[in-house]
């Protein structure tokens, strides 16, 4: 508990929102690794909330699926397997190239290039000053900035929730946990600035493939996730229980 603790700073008096994307800004930095048990005790004394607080944000992670509820276990971080993992990575192809497409076509799109370019400007510093954690933070940040871009919140929520499930399958698969290759972001953007948005979705495409390519979803056994192994030692447990 004591490890989970000192990922967060000590704040006080945050709101459900509040806390539920401290969490989600924690998943994103690689600071919670999938599996890891989360407690209302733990997350109230830490940021110094009621526990009505904390159980609304924790409910709301569990909704999304990035919080696992068992009934003998309690909260742990979810642990995608490598079919789910692969499931995340479709649905990402399914909506991030028509985010590309939307804002590569959009008459505004000058202010947007401004802040793009800003948040590439961000991802190249901290790739030379920063941890590791703030660069992959960065990196799933590029990919939901888009989505707010796009103006659509269910579409931001949504992104939110894939982003999170992939930061944690990236931790269990990839063969190299780093963030996204930069030049990959780069080219997205540009084909944005250029209002080409046959090349944004083409780019974008690429990118997630490349995303999935290294997580070696395709090879091995599928290893069961945490959660999912301690359930089956418990399911298992009480058959021989009742068996015998
Ligand atoms: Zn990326």
């Amino acid at each position: 508990m004591e490890r989970t603790l000192s990922r967060f700073e000590k704040s006080h008096g945050r709101t459900e929102v509040e806390i539920r994307k401290r969490i989600l800004q924690a998943i994103f930095e690689q600071r919670l690794p999938p599996g890891e048990k989360i407690t209302e005790e733990q997350l109230a004394t830490t940021f110094d909330v009621s526990r009505t607080v904390v159980r609304q944000a924790m409910a709301r992670l569990a909704q999304d699926g990035i919080l696992v509820k068992s009934p003998n276990i309690g909260s742990t971080i979810a642990a995608p397997t490598k079919k789910e993992a692969r499931d995340i990575l479709a649905v990402r192809r399914m909506v991030e190239p028509d985010i590309v497409r939307i804002l590569a076509s959009a008459p505004s799109r000058q202010d947007l290039i401004v802040r793009l370019d800003q948040h590439l400007a961000r991802e190249d510093e901290a790739r030379y000053t920063k941890s590791r954690g703030t660069q992959v933070g960065l990196s799933g940040e590029f990919h939901l900035l888009l989505a707010e871009m796009a103006g659509n919140r269910i579409l931001v929520r949504l992104m939110n929730q894939l982003q999170a499930l992939t930061c944690l399958a990236i931790l269990l698969y990839a063969g190299r946990d780093e963030a996204c290759p930069p030049e990959e972001h780069s080219r997205i953007v540009r084909a944005i600035a250029e209002g080409d948005h046959a090349a944004a979705e083409k780019e974008m495409l690429s990118h997630l493939r490349h995303v999935e390519q290294d997580m070696n979803l395709e090879r091995g056994v599928d290893t069961a996730s945490f959660t999912a192994s301690i359930e089956w030692l418990r399911g298992h447990a009480t058959a021989a229980n009742e068996k015998g």
